[in-house]
């Protein structure tokens, strides 16, 4: 089947094709998804979109007057997608459910201790011959108290990475997981948690729910100079809120591998453009707040299983009319 791929970057070309085998005919599109780059999926069956392509009702239309009845996204999230138009227009939608969940519990793991150990200011010290060790100072991650949110594969890999470093975990779920029960996790209310630890890390999905859960009333309820990770979704913070929380110190350390408005500037380089968010500029200006731009799943495991997943969905899909993991 000819299938568009949308969002195309040099990695996903070479393991697609090493997943595919020559299998189906992949037209790499570089542009991002959106109602003026859709019809580029004309002659295509299926159409492979990302993270921040925007799957819209607009876009679906298109899709279906062009005879494209599958998108297969090469992501695990579909908050990007409008379902209930999908629904309507009979276009399947198709995902990657899990793919490495150790590349992002792995990440938020690195951020902490890049944070805790100013990783990021001795770098950029030491090749300017710059070796004081002023301002430098961490803590020990052992015997601290860590909150997981969150505890299904990602947040249950955290769990056991954190346990492994002698830490004393919690957690806060709506759902406990029986594997995080087993190995002893105490679940707490969120206030609870936020108020308990030393270091709390975000594994939630972005929902109705959880959009801006860590916003003015969590950070009144945290331990004051507490770190705080977000490898999950942008919106799960409020960011606004989190910049008040480090000026005042009531956040003492930040790490982000997302965030809100990210889908304007992450995935291109960006470095010869007046970047015009200034919420985000301002967190680049802390010494305390290290910043990625969504790379915790970024590793080859993840990249082979991914592209693996998308191929069967697609090929699943030409063989029987049905995806392997669709979402409904
Ligand atoms: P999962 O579905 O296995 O686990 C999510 C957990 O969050 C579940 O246990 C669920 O019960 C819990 N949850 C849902 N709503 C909640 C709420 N209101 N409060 C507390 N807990 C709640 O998902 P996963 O595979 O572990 O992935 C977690 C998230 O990580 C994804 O949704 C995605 O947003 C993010 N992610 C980020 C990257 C990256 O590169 N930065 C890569 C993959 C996934």
């Amino acid at each position: 089947m000819k299938i568009a791929v949308f969002s195309t970057k040099a990695y996903d070309r070479r393991f697609l094709d090493a997943a595919a085998g020559g299998q189906h005919a992949l037209d790499y599109i570089e542009a991002r998804l959106s109602l003026q780059t859709a019809p580029l999926a004309r002659g295509a069956g299926a159409v492979c979109a990302f993270a921040n392509d925007r799957v819209d009702a607009g876009v679906l239309t298109e899709f279906k007057s062009l005879g494209v009845h599958l998108v297969a996204l090469r992501a695990a999230g579909y908050n990007n997608v409008d379902l209930a138009a999908a629904k309507v227009l009979g276009v399947t939608i198709a995902r990657v459910p899990a793919y490495s969940p150790a590349a992002i519990a792995e990440y938020a793991v690195a951020l902490m201790l890049a944070l805790d150990r100013n990783i990021h200011r001795a770098y950029a010290r030491v090749r300017e011959g710059n070796f004081a060790l002023e301002g430098l100072l961490g803590f020990n991650l052992s015997g601290k108290t860590v909150g997981v949110v969150g505890t299904g594969r990602i947040g249950a890999g955290v769990v056991r990475i954190m346990q492994g470093f002698g830490c004393h975990v919690l957690a806060h779920d709506l759902r406990p997981n029986p594997v995080c029960l087993e190995a002893g996790i105490k679940y707490l209310s969120l206030p609870e948690l936020l108020g308990a630890c030393d270091v709390i890390t975000l594994h939630c999905p972005l929902t109705p729910a959880t959009r801006h859960l860590i916003g003015a009333e969590a950070i009144g309820q945290m331990k004051r100079g507490m770190m705080l990770i977000n490898t999950s979704r942008g919106a799960v913070v409020d960011t606004a809120a989190l910049i008040e929380g480090i000026k005042t110190g009531a956040i003492g350390h930040l790490g982000l591998d997302v965030y809100e408005e990210e889908a304007k500037l992450f995935f291109a380089d960006r470095s010869d453009d007046v970047i015009g968010d200034d919420v985000f500029e301002r967190l680049l200006t802390f010494p305390n707040v290290l910043v990625t731009g969504h790379q915790a799943f970024f590793t080859r495991e993840a990249l082979t299983a991914i592209a693996q997943t998308t191929i069967e969905n697609i090929t699943a899909f030409e063989r029987t009319g049905r995806a392997l993991h669709e979402v409904t």
